[in-house]
């Protein structure tokens, strides 16, 4: 059957690989973007996850056109890197304000839906990094590990009513977020990466349809790492 699934940031990189993988197993997809020509196949809705009410109006044009959320994936997210000491309160506020407040202001909409269907599924794309640290990425990190005790809180809070919250950790994956990296970053990286390569944004999506089907369902409160064991041990 059909599901209605909701990806923030599917417009491109690793949520627009994550919207293709539902697609093609037959759900109803939205994304959400913020500017330019969003991809086609999916509805996409105009959506900044820093703002409650744009977060309000994406989801009544979704529930409009597929019915309620039963899916959601919280991918958008953003970095500012930059050493503590250089790292203005601007850097670590908006980090935070998008990677952690925004993944509330979408899953606290959602959820609303979920208890009235008494099911659901929230799958968090957190980072490596979250629970590895990363010098130079202090905001991103903080706003990455917080997102796990936010799942593990909302699992336990929720789990009666049959709703899962998992958090999936990429490593270094090929998007444009890491193109931004120098060869020489991407080069360090790779030399603490057991698989020696980038992650494709497809092998990301398909832990990430994992954790939203019929076989997951035991799975809650997980954080699930698809990191080429850069992560290993954390
Ligand atoms: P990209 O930079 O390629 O894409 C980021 C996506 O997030 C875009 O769709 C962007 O929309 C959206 N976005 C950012 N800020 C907002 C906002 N305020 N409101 C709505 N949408 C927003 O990143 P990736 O695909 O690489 O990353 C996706 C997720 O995976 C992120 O959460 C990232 O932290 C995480 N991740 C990435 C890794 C990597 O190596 N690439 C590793 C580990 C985790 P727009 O196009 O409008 O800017």
């Amino acid at each position: 059957m059909s599901r209605s699934v909701l990806v923030t940031g599917g417009n491109r990189g690793i949520g627009l690989a994550i919207a293709r993988a539902f697609a093609d197993a037959g759900d109803n997809v939205a994304i959400t973007y913020r500017s330019g020509e969003p991809p086609e196949g999916f509805l996409a809705v105009k959506c900044d996850i820093t703002d409650t009410e744009q977060v309000e109006q994406a989801y009544k044009e979704v529930e409009e056109a597929h019915g309620p959320v039963e899916v959601l994936i919280a991918n958008a997210g953003i970095n500012k890197d930059q050493l503590l000491m250089r790292m203005s309160e601007e850097d670590f506020t908006s980090v935070v304000e998008t990677n952690l407040t925004g993944t509330f202001r979408v899953v606290k909409r959602a959820n609303r839906g979920m208890l009235r269907a008494k099911k659901g599924r929230v799958v968090l794309i957190s980072s490596v990094v979250g629970l590895l640290g990363s010098a130079g990425q202090a905001n991103y990190a903080a706003s990455k590990a917080a997102m796990v005790g936010f799942a593990r809180s909302l699992a336990r809070e929720l789990g009666s009513r049959n709703l899962t919250f998992n958090v999936v950790a990429p490593g270094f994956v090929d998007t444009d977020m890491t193109r931004e990296l120098s060869e020489e970053q991407q080069a360090k990286i790779l030399a603490q990466v057991p698989l020696g390569r980038l992650a494709r944004s497809e092998e990301i999506a398909a832990t990430v349809r994992f954790l939203a089907s019929d076989d997951a369902s035991y799975i809650t409160g997980a954080v699930i790492p698809v990191d080429g064991g850069l992560g290993m041990g954390h």
